[in-house]
């Protein structure tokens, strides 16, 4: 997928989604091989006028241990009891994010699941509640 950033100026981004089996080879190239596949994939299409791209940023998240892919995928027979479980605190830590919400891939799902979270930790420091949790 191919979108046109337009910044009103003579600066323009193009913003490209790529998934399953070309997400994984686009991401392990270098920057500079992205930037002339996609450089002649578009004069393939628009003739040689296209100009040279003065640089492109890729997300890898399939190589980031922050991440190790872009969205939550739980695995077969992964249930609601199972995920009430997950998001249950760990002592003091506790856990937010659109996962652990019914809106899980959205970032309105993260939001509410930050706001429950907040709300949790200071009903908690409100009531000296204990610090420990039951995790199953
Ligand atoms: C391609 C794509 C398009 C999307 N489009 C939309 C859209 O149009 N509309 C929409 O509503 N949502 C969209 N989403 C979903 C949205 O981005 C997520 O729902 C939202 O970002 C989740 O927020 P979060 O805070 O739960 O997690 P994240 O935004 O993933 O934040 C988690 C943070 O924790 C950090 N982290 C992870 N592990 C550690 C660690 N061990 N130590 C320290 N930091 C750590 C990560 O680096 C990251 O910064 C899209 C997602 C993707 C991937």
């Amino acid at each position: 997928m191919f979108l046109f950033a337009d910044l009103g100026g003579p600066t323009h981004i193009l913003f490209v989604v790529l998934t399953e089996k070309e997400a994984f080879r686009v991401s392990a190239l270098p920057d500079d091989a992205i930037m002339e596949e996609i450089t002649a994939m578009l004069r393939g299409f628009y003739g040689s006028s296209v100009p040279e791209p003065t640089g492109v940023i890729t997300s890898r998240w399939s190589h980031d241990p922050l991440y190790y892919g872009p969205f939550v995928n739980f695995p077969i027979n992964f249930g609601a009891a199972d995920l009430a479980d997950l998001k249950k605190p760990l002592g003091r830590l506790h856990f937010a994010g659109d996962a652990f919400t019914v809106f899980d891939g959205y970032v309105h799902g993260a939001y509410m699941s930050g706001e429950n979270e907040a709300g949790s930790i200071l009903r908690c420091m409100r009531t000296n509640c204990s610090a420990t949790n039951e995790r199953g």
